[in-house]
């Protein structure tokens, strides 16, 4: 075919060649664009082409639908039509006649020409796509950062994002209000530096790379004094940010703002003390209490001189052991012992040392008494013992254990005896019987001649009487 055409003696002026298969594309003078293209050479495709002038080579291209994809051959006996062509941008010239050994080689280096373009143009149509997309992602970003920003500056918790330095790297716009710093302040700088000045340990170094290396977030609370001297207390949970990989690159710190409710704590706390100090006063002022009225408790059962109980509590003593013998039938018996001749005593030696006979007298009693035998001051220089549990003959071996006792003490000036009266309790007597009947036997043991003691059971019947 190719041969047929250039051998011809009227070549047309010129052709379009694409580069698939060597498919010509042959351009006659007034023939309609290149869309209108037809079959004609076999196989190949072919297109008419008018082209009204060379110098508008590449308009007619443009205009054709001819793309870079394409080579073009301009086939033509004028040398001038040939520059003029490749001066518009034609791939090629082939000037006629040309042998077809020279038509093939001029032919293939046009097609080696255009696969090579097409690869290069693949290649710029890749790049597009991907620059395109890139452009699309981009714009993603740019969105998803703006998003990011607008959340992070609209949370309602002071926020701050650390780099793995420490380093202050966003500052959100509640952060602003609570720490009172404005953003200028606070980027780049240290965090410890901006909100630890003054080194509590709130912000450190150490707490920074904690933070970075801690398994289950990280949570801790903090104090931060504002410059105007105000303390804020603050509530912080931490969250580390990682890099595509998974390392941590940087840290969101989130702070709530708990000074209200520390404050009321604080009060909470100061109410407990001084509660807690008013409540040990209070236990202090009870032990105190307690301890006055077992005292008086004391005195009011206690004779001042001698130290043993004294009448009332005697009578406490008695009105037990009577009721005990009531619910129980526990037979109990009572000593009533008087000083002999202490008149004589005060007139010989004077009161003081009647007073110290007295003392002596009652030590010598408690010393003497027994778990079961309760002694008293009974009233001036008598004395009184309940025997809990003694029966007639016990009383009375208790009566003299006591008479002896006194009588074997070292007095001071003279021989210091005691006269006893024992009587042991019956149902049917009054607690004033009862006393009545150790009286009455004390008063036998002075007549006896004093310094003895009388069970009341040994007096007559007359004396009774
Ligand atoms: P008797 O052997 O008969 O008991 O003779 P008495 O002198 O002990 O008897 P009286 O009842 O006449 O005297 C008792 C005296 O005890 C009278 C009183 O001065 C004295 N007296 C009473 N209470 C106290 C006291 O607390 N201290 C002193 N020093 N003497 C007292
Ligand atoms: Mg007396
Ligand atoms: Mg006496």
């Amino acid at each position: 075919m190719l041969n047929d055409l250039f051998d011809s003696k009227k070549p047309p002026q010129g052709f379009w060649i694409s580069s698939e298969a060597f498919s010509l594309l042959e351009a006659h003078n007034c023939l309609p664009g290149l869309g209108e293209a037809q079959p004609k050479l076999g196989d190949s495709e072919v297109a008419s082409v008018q082209i009204l002038s060379l110098t508008e080579f590449e308009k007619a291209r443009l205009e054709g639908g001819l793309g870079p994809e394409t080579g073009t051959l301009i086939v033509t006996s004028s040398e001038g039509e040939a520059i003029a062509a490749l001066s518009n941008g034609a791939d090629d010239a082939l000037l006629l006649p040309a042998s077809p050994t020279m038509v093939e080689l001029v032919l293939k280096r046009l097609s080696a020409k255009v696969t090579e373009r097409r690869a290069l143009l693949e290649k710029l149509t890749v790049n597009e796509r991907v620059s395109e997309e890139m452009s699309i992602l981009n714009e993603t970003l740019q969105v998803a950062s703006r998003r990011f920003q607008d959340l992070f500056n609209g949370l309602p918790v002071a926020c701050f994002t650390l780099d793995r330095d420490g380093f202050i790297q966003e500052w959100n716009s509640l952060a602003t209000k609570i720490f009172g710093l404005q953003p200028w302040e606070a980027f780049g700088f240290p965090v410890w530096d901006v909100m630890d000045p003054d080194g509590t340990g709130s912000w450190s170094y150490q707490r920074v790379n904690d933070l970075f290396i801690a398994e289950d977030g990280y949570e801790f609370d903090w104090a931060f004094t504002k410059n105007d001297g105000e303390d804020v207390y603050l509530a912080c949970k931490v969250i580390c940010l990682c890099d595509s990989r998974g390392n941590r690159v940087a840290a969101i710190a989130g702070s709530i703002d708990i000074t209200a409710r520390v404050i009321a704590e604080r009060k909470v706390e100061l109410t407990m003390r001084e509660l807690k100090s008013k409540n040990d006063a209070l236990v202090l002022h009870e032990g105190k209490l307690q301890k006055a009225l077992k005292q008086l408790e004391e005195l009011a059962t206690t004779d001042g001189l001698t130290g043993l109980s004294n009448r009332r509590q005697f009578q406490n003593f008695l009105a037990d052991a009577v009721s005990r013998f009531h619910r129980n039938g526990k037979p109990f018996s009572l000593l009533l012992f008087d000083v002999d001749h202490f008149k004589q005593f005060n007139d010989g030696f004077g009161h003081q040392a009647g007073d110290q006979v007295l003392k002596k007298v009652g030590s010598i009693l408690r010393k003497t008494a027994r778990s079961n035998e309760k002694p008293a001051r009974y009233g001036g220089e008598e004395f009184a013992i309940v025997l809990e549990g003694a029966s007639g003959d016990s009383a009375k071996l208790a009566a003299e254990r006591f008479r002896v006792a006194i009588q074997e003490g070292k007095w001071a000036h003279r021989e210091v005896t005691v006269s006893v009266g024992i009587s042991t309790f019956e149902p049917h007597l009054s607690e004033v019987e009862f006393i009545e009947r150790a009286d009455q036997a004390l008063y036998e043991s002075k007549r006896k001649g004093r310094n003895c003691s009388t069970h009341y059971r040994e007096l007559d019947s007359q004396m009774i009487a």
